[in-house]
């Protein structure tokens, strides 16, 4: 039996890129006569908005996806976050970031800067300063070193049978929790996952590089492993991804235009893909 879930962030209406997502984990859950479960990933004030979360249970709906229980919404659960946040505090393996996003860009194009990325480590060494986090916008990090010192360098399996190692260069001081966002999507999403009992993780493959650090999250918080499905993206015939900047067609918009929404979620499940789009390797 596997219970999956599809985590859409309700920022914009949804494409068939999410469609191929929900379709796939739906029909996963409904082979092992398992779960289907919907979450609503809106911890990001600025960019999400209610009238998409309306959208996506009419998208949902009209591809003819059931959910199983009543949706999780990340916005009403932010105790449950920081109360995860408190344990890796009290482990010692998170720390406060005081570095504005300018700072950070700067000093990865220095040039003795990361240029992978990667957060430069300004704040790590500091001690801390209650007074500071008192008066300045911080955020908390992850000591990817400490924390992967204990943990060790996590793994995980693939739907597939396929087995992932990590790497140390996978992992940076991840952000976990932002003045404005009281956690980060790494450490929201493994609190529910595991709260869930999400035992089959399927998304794009877009997030695979994420999955890293949220295994390694889940191993400090001595949560139950999922396996995962990180299946290709839906891309346009030319491989461009879909983006609202590209006037990808909405669900809402094809359903304006009287495509049939059942029909299209069992094609997607056969991997075919209305003319004009393709599935694509990440
Ligand atoms: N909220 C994420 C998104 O919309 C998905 C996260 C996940 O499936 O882990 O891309």
């Amino acid at each position: 039996m596997k219970v999956t879930r599809f985590a859409p962030s309700p920022s914009g209406r949804l494409h068939l890129g999410h469609a191929f997502s929900a379709v796939l984990g739906h029909a996963h859950a409904r082979a092992s006569q398992g779960k289907f479960l919907l979450r609503i990933e809106d911890l990001d004030p600025g960019r999400c908005r209610p009238e998409f979360v309306d959208g996506i249970f009419e998208d949902l709906q009209w591809l003819g996806l059931t959910v199983d229980g009543k949706p999780k919404v990340q916005s009403e659960r932010t105790e449950i976050y920081q109360q995860a946040l408190d344990r890796l505090k009290a482990a010692g393996l998170v720390y406060a970031c005081f570095c504005t996003r300018a700072e950070i860009a700067q000093s990865l194009t220095a040039p003795h800067g990361d240029a992978g990325g990667a957060y430069p480590g300004t704040c790590r060494p500091l001690p801390d300063d209650p007074e500071r986090r008192a008066s300045t916008p911080h955020c908390w990090r992850l000591d990817a070193e400490q924390a992967l010192a204990i943990a060790g360098l996590p793994h995980w399996m693939e739907e597939d049978g396929k087995r992932f190692e990590s790497k140390r260069s996978d992992f940076g001081d991840a952000v976990l929790a932002r003045k404005d966002a009281p956690s980060s999507y790494h450490l929201a999403c493994v609190v529910d996952d595991a709260d869930a009992d999400v035992s089959l993780v399927v998304r794009g493959e877009d997030l695979r590089p994420s999955t890293p650090t949220q295994r390694l999250l889940q191993r400090l918080l001595a949560l139950p492993q999922p396996t995962y499905l990180h299946h290709p993206l839906v891309t346009h015939d030319d491989g461009r991804r879909l983006a609202k900047r590209d006037l990808a067609p909405t669900l809402a918009a094809m359903r304006a235009e009287g495509v049939d929404g059942r029909l299209l979620a069992a094609q997607l499940l056969e991997g075919q893909l209305p003319l004009g789009f393709r599935l694509s390797q990440a």
